[in-house]
């Protein structure tokens, strides 16, 4: 008799349905979740082309018999659940028994199976849904399924796939989540014949330091708690350590990884003023209730769930993170004073300004000919609007350009007072008289926009400028941000960064662009990784560099805050209109405000 059973239709139908297989990531999660459930102690993810051509997961748990092997493949069969009353009280990863059949209906299954008792192995072979072969191999206890060409016979789903990099980011983070929420599991990761990631069996703490490195470890604060209804215990940063990403927060749900944003609320509420806007704490929250008080039948891809008592949990968990905060004692620690040094070269010379107005003259077509990407990249950062496809419309250039040139001119017209003075208010803002009235700078996106165009000129130069450093640094990178570097290895080096990729997640750090703070090296590296990885998510139609510019400006640029010298303000304010549009920051946001004498006057009554 085997274990696997047809759900009956009236419970079938209860089951939250949809698209469970949408990318190699889906697949990576669906198997490892069945291994688990197996009882599986090794577990290993094997990816070729970031699972666009192979996805294995290999593991050592209960395995099947031949029956029910070939019946694991259809679909609403599942060995977990049998009534309604188990659908209410959900205790494995896995009760839905349509990711199998998912899997076999837009790929090349090849699966291997072995029960402990028995001494061969079924192997099973099913290429788009159709059954191929049933037969008899040798193969030790336990399961491995090969899941080739995804999507193979629906091209354009295939064609929906992102680049590799952004595909083996996705399933190398669905596979993270497992680690972490497994550490008695030993996992393996293996991309492209290259060991990515190796797991030993352990415990909750030696994982986190498996997943993310010792010193990721050390700014964290444990967290723990338990009543009879829940119960809660992991890890959340101290304030100091907040980031500007979301991308270290996960949550756990008996042992699920899910999706959240109440109990993310709940966590970022804690922390209340010990951290700034716009940043958020990392953590690793395990939370354990009855799961008879959950549903989690309420997405297809299980990844939210609903509480019965949503705001409770709210409150519990808010409470426990505030407690934990305030038993370490944790004061956050005072930010240095910013030493101001902005290193920027005054170059404020009338032949430069000529020289860049005659550039700019030139028929666009031809510079267009030669540097077309670069040029893209530059108009589209002026004028977001002008953006239509990759594809250049030569008019719609020559238009812009001829904008962009007399933006210049009015620009360098109306700072032409000789008698100018700059003042900085709040540390943000600079206010100036200007020809016509009033002009608003705001001081952080005037250094983006300057050091955004420098870095896409270093970038499209080849002849980096670099500051050698005295002691070289070491960097330790997650995987996914260790793909990210070897990617843009070229790119980070014609931008002033000398790096050298040393292991598997070691990043050695010689020299730096002259724009970035001393000391600060490491921080800076980490942030422009982070804000690439998030500008890819909002656009993916970036190009590399282009995001690699932005974020490498906003990273090192002048912060809001930052008190400036007043010949910083004026080298700062020189620099701003070389730029090719001193009016709009690379993300569109504006960079000056102008308020005419003739408003002014308005609204004094002067008329
Ligand atoms: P579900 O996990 O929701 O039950 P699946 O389609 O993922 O549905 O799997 C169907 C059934 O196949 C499971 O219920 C389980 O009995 C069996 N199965 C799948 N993968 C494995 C595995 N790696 N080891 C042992 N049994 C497995
Ligand atoms: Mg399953």
């Amino acid at each position: 008799m085997g274990r696997i059973k047809i759900l009956p239709e009236e419970i079938a139908s209860k089951i939250a349905a949809g698209e469970v297989i949408q990318r190699p990531e889906s697949v990576v999660k669906e198997l490892v979740e069945n291994s688990i459930d197996a009882g599986a102690k090794n577990i290993t993810v094997i990816l070729k082309d970031a699972g666009k051509t192979l996805i294995q997961v290999i593991d050592d748990g209960c395995g099947m018999s031949e029956d029910d092997a070939v019946i694991a493949f259809e679909r609403h069969a599942t060995s977990k659940i049998q009534t309604y009353e188990d659908l209410e009280n959900i205790k494995t990863l896995g009760f839905r028994g349509e990711a199998l059949a998912s899997i076999a209906a837009v790929s090349q299954v090849e699966m291997k199976t072995r029960t402990a008792d028995e001494e061969l192995a079924t192997l099973v072979k099913i290429e788009g849904g159709k059954l191929i072969e049933v037969s008899k191999t040798s193969h030790p206890p336990g399961t491995s399924i090969s899941v080739k060409n995804l999507f193979f016979n629906t091209p354009a789903r295939r064609n929906f796939l992102k680049s590799n990099h952004t595909e083996f980011k996705h399933a190398y983070e669905a596979f993270i989540r497992f680690a972490l929420a497994y550490p008695e599991i030993s996992f393996e990761f293996i991309s492209d014949d290259e060991q990515i990631a190796k797991f030993e069996a352990c415990d909750f703490e030696t994982r986190i330091k498996q997943v993310f490195g010792e010193k990721f470890f050390e700014t964290l604060i444990p967290v723990k708690e338990k009543t009879e209804y829940i119960s809660i215990y992991g890890y959340t940063s101290k304030p100091e350590f907040s980031r500007k990403t979301k991308s270290d927060q996960f949550i756990f749900l008996n042992r699920r990884y899910i999706v959240n944003r109440s109990i993310n609320h709940a966590v970022y509420n804690a922390y209340e003023h010990l951290i700034d806007k716009g940043s958020f704490p990392s953590f690793i929250l395990m939370l354990e209730i009855d799961p008879r008080h959950v549903d989690v039948n309420v997405h297809p891809s299980k990844l939210e769930v609903k509480f019965e008592d949503e705001s409770g949990v709210y409150n519990f968990v808010r409470a426990v993170v505030k407690h934990s905060l305030s038993q370490f004692n944790l004061i956050p620690e005072l930010t240095l004073e910013s030493t101001g040094e902005i290193k920027i070269q005054p170059s404020t010379n009338l032949s430069e300004i000529k020289h860049r107005l005659i550039t700019l003259t030139e028929p666009m077509k031809e510079k267009i000919q030669k540097e077309q990407q670069y040029s893209l990249e530059l108009i589209t950062s002026s004028f977001p609007e002008a953006k239509t496809g990759t594809e250049l419309d030569v008019k719609k250039v020559e238009k812009i350009s001829r904008e962009i040139e007399s933006a210049i001119i009015t620009a360098q017209e109306e700072k032409s007072d000789e008698s100018i003075t700059f003042m900085q208010v709040h540390n943000k803002y600079i206010i100036a008289q200007i020809k016509t009235g009033l002009m608003i700078i705001d001081q952080h996106v005037a250094h983006e926009r300057i050091l955004y165009e420098r870095a896409l000129d270093s970038l499209n130069s080849n002849s980096p400028f670099t500051q050698q450093l005295l002691f070289p640094q070491t960097i330790e990178l997650t995987p996914a941000d260790m793909a990210i570097v070897k990617e843009l290895k070229d790119y980070l080096e014609n931008l002033g960064f000398d790096l050298r990729i040393f292991g598997k997640n070691t990043v050695i750090l010689y020299g730096v662009p002259p724009e970035v703070k001393q000391g600060a090296e490491k921080k800076i590296l980490q942030e422009i990784i982070d804000l690439y990885k998030e500008n890819s998510n909002t656009d993916p139609e970036l190009t590399p560099r282009e995001n690699l510019a932005k974020a490498f400006a906003c990273k090192t640029a002048i912060k809001a805050g930052d008190k400036l010298t007043p010949e910083e303000i004026q080298v700062l304010i020189d620099q701003l209109f070389l730029t090719r549009n001193p009016y709009v920051c690379p993300h569109g946001r504006p960079i000056i405000i102008k308020i005419s004498i003739e408003e002014l006057d308005k609204r004094f009554g002067r008329t």
